[in-house]
């Protein structure tokens, strides 16, 4: 998945702003690649959750370039965001092991308390034999 945020980070590193002279020389281009990282990072493992990422990251990277480029950052932001919602969209789950080293598992725990290891659908993070707790969950929520 990374691949998708240094592709972003080495579009945009030319335009990258100096930092502050009291600031490390590589301040502003090490912030840029954080926070290509971090939406990149919550794009392959809370995408239900995660609404608008590109315009998250053009919001978190902005201040980093000139006036003169912003036009170009957006634009750039928002063609490689593209491709790694085009990519998670057709691959979910190696979207989501290639970030957190591990595949998705059932929310669920066992009858012998053991976390369960199957494979959990994608729209509720449960697996099939315990989609029924799914319910549960719903129910106990409109409860509340
Ligand atoms: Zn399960």
């Amino acid at each position: 998945m990374y691949q998708f945020s240094r592709a972003i980070y080495r579009q945009l590193a030319p335009y990258i702003l100096a930092p502050s002279p009291a600031a490390s020389p590589a301040a502003n281009h090490a912030a840029v690649l954080r926070a290509c990282e971090q939406v990149i990072t919550r794009m392959a493992t809370d995408r239900h959750y995660f609404a608008r990422p590109a315009r998250t990251l053009f919001c978190d990277i902005r201040s980093f370039f000139p006036m003169s480029v912003q036009g170009d950052v957006h634009r750039i932001v928002t063609r490689y965001v593209g491709y790694a919602e085009q990519f998670l969209a057709e691959h979910p789950l190696e979207g989501y092991t290639a970030i957190s080293g591990a595949p998705p598992q059932c929310r669920a725990t066992t009858r012998k308390g053991s976390a369960c290891q199957r494979m959990p659908l994608a729209h509720n993070g449960y697996c099939p034999s315990h989609q029924h707790l799914a319910e549960t969950e719903d129910r106990e929520l409109a409860a509340a």
